[in-house]
């Protein structure tokens, strides 16, 4: 195994002149009470990951100062960063063990990849828009995210080279379940995805074992639009 990846990141302290961190930590700590552990998300791992991301180095700026409310935010590019509940029930959902490799599909803001190197061995993350693509990447670096690799593409064709997963999550609404995505899955893997128009979906899990796939429905979301070959049309 070569050394350049390891999976913990050194720890970085987050300060700004205007705001020190500490205002930031605090209100972590609260989001995690009041909108994730008050709503049943009890996995140690997920709710020790959410303790630990600076979600407010994941927003723009100007919208620092709301990044620990309870509903999602733009980023820019017309897309959004989730709801913290949303990402803290998606990941839950995903059953993660610190060996797992994941694929995320929807890189935008990076907040849901970094929870999830918080967790896992490795995650691979799609990003169709350069702009988006590019600015993360740099976030990841900045912030030592160094378990985490990237990638231009449309997600919707998956990740060939790097499959079979453990865990597949896609952060945008789809039309139906790709087919691709589920034959990148691992035997024992668990994906998890919105399907159903462009207002509104539901989030499905699917869970592979032996005899095949097995999906189950999590309730309603809304996400923005999974636009690709398996997803919805550019327009
Ligand atoms: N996980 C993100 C959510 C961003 S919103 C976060 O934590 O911030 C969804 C993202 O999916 C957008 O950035 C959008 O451009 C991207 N997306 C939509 N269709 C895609 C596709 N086919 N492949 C890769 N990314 C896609």
């Amino acid at each position: 195994m070569p050394g350049f990846l390891t999976k913990r990141r050194a720890t970085v302290k987050h300060h700004t002149m205007a705001d020190s961190g500490h205002t930031y930590d605090r209100r972590r700590e609260e989001m995690v009470k009041r909108q994730i552990e008050a709503r049943n998300i009890s996995d140690p791992l997920v709710l020790e990951a959410m303790r630990r991301v600076p979600r407010h180095l994941f927003v723009s700026e100007a919208l620092r100062h709301k990044a620990y409310e309870d509903h999602p935010l733009p980023i820019g590019a017309q897309q959004t960063i989730s709801q913290p509940f949303i990402v803290a029930e998606m990941t839950q959902a995903l059953e993660l063990a610190p060996d797992d490799r994941v694929l995320e599909i929807g890189t935008g803001s990076g907040y849901q990849a970094a929870v999830l190197a918080e967790i896992v061995y490795r995650v691979y993350t799609i990003e169709r828009l350069h702009p988006l693509y590019l600015r993360t990447r740099k976030l990841f670096d900045t912030l030592q995210y160094h378990n985490i690799v990237t990638r231009y593409s449309d997600g919707t064709m998956g990740w060939k080279e790097e499959s079979p997963f453990d865990a597949i999550i896609v952060t945008a609404g789809a039309p139906r379940i790709p087919d691709i995505l589920l034959s990148q899955l691992a035997v024992g893997g668990r994906m998890i995805l919105p399907v159903g128009n462009q207002y509104t979906q539901d989030l499905i899990k699917i869970i592979r074992d032996e005899s095949g796939w097995h999906q189950a429905s999590l309730g309603g979301c809304r996400f923005v639009k999974l636009v690709g070959e398996e997803g919805w049309s550019e327009s």
